[in-house]
């Protein structure tokens, strides 16, 4: 392993700061949701924002690599020693009003701010039931889901910025918010250590604009609105269902979620897509081709697309240590037994697959930590 710059005298600080508490045991594997990954120099649990602001300054300082970490459900690290320390995530605290403001630090649970948001009868992330990972994270790659997405309800980020060191509230508009991204993901300019969120407080969700679930209500209209409680116990029911709510005891949900984002092709690829499957599969699945306008282009269903492919549920099979789920095809799961690298083998195989038969390269969704796809 590389020589890091974490000093005895770093080290010494780093475990004389206020609410910090220093780990040496953890792994990446036990940090994230595929159960994968090496190990870091040193694991920084911060219980408060002023702690996760000390410790990043500091190793920012000495110029040791970090990575913040919270819930782990959207990395995939590399096997082996990593000479990186991870500064987890750990302040929780959560307030909300009967105006609707929410204030959550950024190592609380998403879901809990989901599920207490839902209970106090505040409207407008209820669509956002049951993904996992942490609050602080939800700004970094827009997090989405069923017509919604945090941009929505986002009014402003308390964000530490790691080339100032100054701690200041910027405003959502400020994040270039759009799918799957925003200007903090694959960067380490700042780290979000708070959100606030402006969310609606008659008791009832944001129009229900997803066909699926607005049919499993029975909604009518993408602009009907239904209580809020509902709506999180069908988003619940559907994403149990596809195997995207974290369940230890369930192979299918030790993933990083949607492996690949949906790609945005000019339209012209679009056309020469549908005529392939026309060709080959026939009008009647031509004709149900996903395809919606998007900016950039139009946005195909990167599910659809590994399927047609000729990657079915389970890929490759019983007995493989990194499978496609057998209840999603976008989801690459670890079956207990894989290494990173035997999940990265599966996802090139998948990407190839892909662009051999549509010409589309799909974008994997994650964050890659000392190792790559290409
Ligand atoms: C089963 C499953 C289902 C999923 N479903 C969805 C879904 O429906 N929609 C969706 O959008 N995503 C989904 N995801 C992806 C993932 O849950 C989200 O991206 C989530 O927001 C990641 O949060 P985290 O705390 O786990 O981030 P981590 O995995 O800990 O970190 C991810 C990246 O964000 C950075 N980061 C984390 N916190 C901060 C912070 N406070 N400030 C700055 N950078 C930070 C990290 O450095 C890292 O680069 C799913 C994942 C799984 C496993």
């Amino acid at each position: 392993m590389t020589d890091s710059s974490l000093t005895p005298d770093i080290h010494a600080r780093l475990a004389q700061t206020a609410d910090v508490t220093l780990d040496e045991a953890t792994t990446f594997a036990d940090l994230t949701t595929l159960h994968l990954g090496g190990r870091p120099r040193l694991v920084v649990r911060c219980a408060t924002a002023a702690a996760v602001s000390e410790v990043v300054r500091l190793l920012d300082a000495a110029s040791v690599p970090l990575l913040v970490v919270a819930g782990g459900s959207n990395l995939v690290v590399a096997d082996g020693d990593l000479d990186l320390v991870v500064v987890l995530l750990e302040n929780d605290q959560v307030t909300m009003d009967a105006a609707g403001r929410v204030v959550a630090g950024a190592g609380a649970e998403w879901d809990a701010v989901v599920a207490a948001a839902v209970d106090a009868g505040l409207g407008g992330i209820e669509c956002l039931s049951g993904i996992p990972g942490s609050a602080g994270a939800t700004p970094v790659q827009n997090v989405g889901a069923y017509g919604a997405e945090i941009a929505d309800v986002l009014v402003q980020v308390l964000l530490l910025d790691r080339t100032t060191g100054e701690v200041s509230w910027v405003p959502a508009v400020d994040l270039d918010l759009a799918y799957r991204y925003s200007n903090l993901k694959f960067t380490s300019r700042g780290v979000v250590l708070a959100i606030e969120l402006q969310l609606t407080t008659d008791g009832l969700s944001a129009p229900l604009r997803f066909g699926e679930l607005a049919r499993r209500l029975g909604a009518t209209s993408g602009e009907e609105r239904w209580p809020v409680a509902d709506v999180r116990a069908a988003v619940l029911e559907l994403r149990h269902g596809k195997g995207m709510v974290v369940v230890e005891s369930d192979h299918d949900t030790w993933s990083a979620g949607s492996f690949f984002t949906n790609p945005v092709v000019d339209p012209s690829v679009a056309d020469a897509v549908q005529l392939l499957v026309r060709e080959s599969r026939g009008d009647e699945d031509a004709d149900r081709m996903p395809r919606f306008p998007a900016p950039g282009g139009e946005k195909l269903s990167a599910a659809w697309l590994i399927e047609r492919a000729g990657f079915t549920r389970g890929y490759p099979g019983e007995g493989a240590p990194a499978r496609l789920s057998t209840k999603h095809t976008l989801a690459l799961t670890n079956r207990g037994s894989a290494t990173t690298a035997d999940l990265v083998a599966l996802a090139r195989e998948v990407r190839d697959g892909v662009r051999e038969v549509f010409g589309v390269t799909l974008v994997p969704e994650p964050v890659w930590i000392g190792v790559s796809i290409d």
